[in-house]
Order: structure tokens, then C-alpha cells, then sequence
């Protein structure tokens, strides 16, 4: 793969493809030194980095320039390091990680003082989650350390949902990509604070919010899921104020029932648009660029596809782009999210 030049350094990014013995090992070995590793979830590519090592977080902040005061993630193999980073850990945690882990469910515990600050992005906090993927979990047991580690993303762009979106953005700019395949779930993990009572959802994400309420019982919704942050606002989840990836065409989704939703769209969307709907009505967009969204009933496999969706309009060059939207159940809320954030929260409702 090629080699960038970055001030001084030059970095080869390795493309290691196969789970082998001798690959992990090196994978690892690229953690241990406090490199930078493209590791495959479940839910996107992130950008992993040793957690207890401050330098090689920052170093994770500058390779997708991202601002400095969000948080990253930390990684587990399972649930008995809970007590090493964190402090007081509830037993609800616990109920959580057996229910839900290896899997799509970040906690927000206090964090221990060998998290370091860079890590935490100055919280007392630290979030943590085991992914449900083979080679991840290996590298950072052979890692003997938590693995840091953000979508893979540059900072303002959809996140990557394969290992080809990630060389995308970070070839030559980190020290490996371990291709671990397709993401199964395609949406970011979710978010919940266990430091509050009752426990409050910060991000809608691969774990459907019911399954929470199911464990939990009330679980507040944070505001910023629905809404759009104000300027100067501080979300729980500081993440939440950035500006997400938007398409550069204006986005429009059109919420409500799916008949009534494509109707619309078929009205208004000029020559051209590109349309995000469901297959059951590709046939209505004659005349448009059109990215199926999957079954009307399958939100697994909409949200699979919504990065993608937002991804390739840019490479077409569409001058607005109109979406149909699930409802909230199940993963349609953070589907939904995710298509509302690119829009900028510009919904219509019909
Ligand atoms: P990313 O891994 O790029 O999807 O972003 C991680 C998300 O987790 C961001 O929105 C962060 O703001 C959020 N996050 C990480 N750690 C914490 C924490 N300690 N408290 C609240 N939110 C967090
Ligand atoms: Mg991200």
C-alpha cells in the first residue's frame, strides 16, 4: 500500500488479511508499541490504539483529526476487566455484559486513574465495550492491553463499514488494517451511562433500546438523540456536538408511513436526486440516482446499508438527496439518527 509523508515520518500501512497465528502476533505487536491498528467490529472499523498509552491516543486524535475533548472507547476481551479500568462498577453492569457482550453495548463507568486523561478526553469517565469479532478480540488478548479505539473514520466522514472504507481514509497514515470482513451490524455501538440513575442512552446504536429497558428497566432517553445539539450546548456524550458526516447535497428525510413516504419524494425530488428508500419502492424514482435501502422490513440489513447509502452520494455528485426513514422501534432509531444527523435534523413528516 502506499506510504504518506507526514512532517518527518513516513508510515507503510500494512494490510494484513488472513486470522493467522503469526498475523494477530503482529497486529498486536503494532498495539504493545503504541501504533495505530485498523481493527474490524461489529458494528464499524475503528482506529485502535494501546488505551493505557497517552502518546499513542493522541496519536489516534491526530491520524482522523479529531477534536480533543471526545472521548474514545475502550475495548475488552470480557467483562472481568471491567474492574481493572473502572471504578464502582454496578452490578447492573455485569447484568448487561452477560446479557450483551461480546456485542453493540458501550458503558459509561468512573474511570480508574490508569486510564489516562488523554483517553477519556478529560473525563472522569471512560466508556467500554467488548466487540463481538473474532480477530479483534484475539489481538487484544494477545495485546495484554485495552485497545482505544474510535470509528475509523477522518473526523467529518461516514464511518467504515469495511476494511476498503478504512484504507480509504487512513492508508499511509496508520501503522495496519486488519481486514476482518463486512460489519455485520453497521451502525455504531450503543451508548449507555451507567454513572446516572436511572441509567440514560447517549447513542442510539446496535443494541436496540428496548433490549436496555428489558435489563434495566427506565432508561432515560437523552435529548440530543432526537434533536439537534445547540450551538454552545454540552452533550453528555461530548461526541454528540460534532457536526456528523453529512452528504455535500442538502438531505431531506421523509418520515411516516412507507407508502406515504415514497409519494412524497416522488413528487418533490428533482431529475437527478438521489433517492435512499426502501426496495419495495425503487420502481416510484424514475429518472434518479437510487440507493435501496434494504426491505421496508429489515432493519437489520437498512442499517447495514446506511453508511454506505450516505457514502456514495458524494461520489456521484447529486444535488439534493431525499431519504425514507424507519420508525423508532428496534434499530430504526438509530438508523433513523444516522439519516437525520446527515440531514442536519431537516425531516418532513407525512
Ligand atoms: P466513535 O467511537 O467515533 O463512534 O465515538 C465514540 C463516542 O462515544 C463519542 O460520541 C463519544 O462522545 C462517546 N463517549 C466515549 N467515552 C465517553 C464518556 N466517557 N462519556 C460520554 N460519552 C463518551
Ligand atoms: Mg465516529
Amino acid at each position: 500500500m502506499k506510504t504518506e509523508k507526514k512532517g518527518s515520518a513516513v508510515l507503510k500501512t500494512i494490510l494484513f488479511t488472513e486470522a493467522t497465528n503469526e498475523n494477530i502476533e503482529a497486529a498486536a505487536e503494532i498495539i504493545r508499541r503504541g501504533g495505530l491498528l485498523g481493527i474490524p467490529t461489529e458494528t464499524v472499523y475503528g482506529l485502535g490504539a494501546d488505551a493505557l498509552n497517552a502518546d499513542a491516543c493522541r496519536r489516534i486524535y491526530e491520524a482522523k483529526g479529531r477534536p480533543q475533548d471526545n472521548p474514545l472507547i475502550i475495548h475488552v476481551p470480557d467483562s472481568t476487566w471491567l474492574s481493572r479500568y473502572c471504578e464502582n462498577v454496578p452490578e447492573s453492569a455485569y447484568r448487561l455484559a452477560d446479557e450483551f457482550w461480546p456485542g453493540p453495548l458501550t458503558m459509561i463507568l468512573p474511570k480508574k486513574d490508569v486510564v489516562p486523561y488523554r483517553t477519556t478526553g478529560g473525563l472522569d469517565t471512560v466508556g467500554v465495550r467488548c466487540p463481538n469479532h473474532p480477530v479483534t478480540l484475539a489481538v487484544i488478548r494477545a495485546a495484554s492491553v485495552p485497545v482505544a479505539a474510535p470509528s475509523g473514520n477522518t473526523s467529518g466522514r461516514p464511518s467504515p463499514t469495511t476494511a476498503a472504507d478504512m484504507v480509504e481514509d487512513m492508508d499511509g497514515k496508520i501503522d495496519g488494517i486488519f481486514d476482518g470482513g463486512a460489519c455485520s451490524v453497521g451502525v455504531e455501538s450503543t451508548i449507555i451511562d451507567l454513572t446516572c440513575e436511572p441509567p440514560r442512552l447517549l447513542r442510539a446504536g446496535g443494541l436496540p433500546l428496548e433490549e436496555l429497558q428489558r435489563v434495566l428497566g427506565t432508561v432515560l432517553v437523552d435529548r440530543c438523540i432526537t434533536q439537534p445539539v445547540a450551538d454552545g450546548e454540552h452533550p453528555r456524550a461530548p461526541g454528540m456536538k460534532y457536526r456528523h458526516y453529512a452528504p455535500k447535497a442538502p438531505v431531506t428525510v421523509v418520515t411516516g408511513d412507507g407508502e406515504k413516504s415514497a409519494d412524497y419524494i416522488a413528487r418533490h425530488a428533482q431529475q437527478g436526486a438521489g433517492v435512499i428508500c426502501f426496495s419495495e419502492y425503487r420502481a416510484l424514482f424514475p429518472g434518479r440516482v437510487i440507493h435501496d435501502l434494504g426491505p421496508e422490513g429489515d432493519k437489520s440489513e437498512q442499517a447495514r446499508r446506511v453508511f454506505d447509502a450516505l457514502r456514495e452520494f458524494d461520489v456521484t455528485g447529486v444535488p439534493e438527496i431525499y431519504a425514507q426513514c424507519p420508525d423508532d422501534a428496534g434499530l430504526g432509531l438509530a438508523i433513523g439518527n444516522r439519516l437525520k444527523k446527515a440531514a442536519g435534523f431537516h425531516v418532513v413528516e407525512v
